[in-house]
């Protein structure tokens, strides 16, 4: 699904971010990336939803090489990537329904087909009854479920998410988790940055530990191996 062949990273005018990453993730993984601030882990996430490209070495997502892509391909790779922040990114001035289907429209998804599959990813999220909220009407989780929806709602292969349960308190960062844990059992590979000594200790996934732009670590049921 995923695979970096000796990836390094170096933005203009710093030293490198990643210094020759080699990983490879397979469609049913779900993959929490640790490390402390500044190791790289947000650099390596974005560089696989190819908003930053790679100073050096080749990255295939679904197949496809990220950097021998044609203009044309790109945003048939880019909506088979969700992506998921610690601060929500929601269209403040939209409601929740619009966000959502939002989505769907920048991929000229057909309109009949739009307010059926929004309406089924808003029920996955528990937030019918919120489709005509505005972000600012909801809380926290609630906002998250929202990008979790506008995320999943083109069906896409790989959910990115930076830091997802960073700003929330540990109930509803449980249930954040078990949305995604949902949404991988469902057949979408997860890779998420987290902080969160109790979720990744807990969960038991696989867990990558990238520190000062390397691998450090990368365990199959692995613990997430700093002080909380
Ligand atoms: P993490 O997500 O683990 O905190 P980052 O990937 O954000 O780490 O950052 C890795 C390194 O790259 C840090 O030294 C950071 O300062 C640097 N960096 C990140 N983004 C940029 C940028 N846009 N321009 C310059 N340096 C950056
Ligand atoms: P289908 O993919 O044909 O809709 P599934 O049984 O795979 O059928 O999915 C049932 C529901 O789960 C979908 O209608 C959708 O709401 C949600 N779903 C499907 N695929 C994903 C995915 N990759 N990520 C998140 N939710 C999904």
């Amino acid at each position: 699904m995923i695979e970096m062949h000796d990836v390094w990273k170096t933005y203009p005018d710093g030293s490198p971010a990643l210094k020759g990453i080699n990983v490879k993730v397979d469609r049913t993984e779900f993959l929490y990336v640790v490390g402390p601030s500044g190791a790289g882990k947000s650099t390596f996430m974005k560089l696989i939803y190819r908003e930053e490209r790679p100073t050096k070495g080749s990255i295939f997502v679904n197949g496809f090489n990220l950097e021998k892509l044609k203009q044309r391909k790109i945003p048939f790779v880019r909506r088979n990537i969700g992506v998921i922040f610690q601060d929500y990114r929601l269209l403040p001035k939209l409601t929740v329904y619009e966000n959502v289907a939002f989505a769907m429209e920048v991929i000229e998804a057909p309109k009949k087909f739009i307010m059926k599959r929004v309406q089924e990813v808003l029920d996955l999220v528990k937030l019918s009854d919120k489709g005509g909220s505005l972000p600012t009407q909801l809380s926290g989780g609630e906002q998250q479920r929202v990008a979790i929806a506008r995320a999943i709602v083109n069906n896409p292969a790989v959910i990115i998410a930076d830091e997802p349960t960073g700003n929330l308190d540990p109930d509803t960062s449980w249930e954040i988790m078990k949305l995604l844990e949902e949404i991988n059992f469902r057949g979408a590979t997860i890779i998420m940055a987290t902080h969160n000594k109790e979720i990744v200790n807990t969960m038991r996934k696989r867990v990558l530990a990238i520190e000062q732009g390397e691998i450090a670590r990368d365990e199959v049921r692995g613990e997430y191996g700093y002080e909380g």
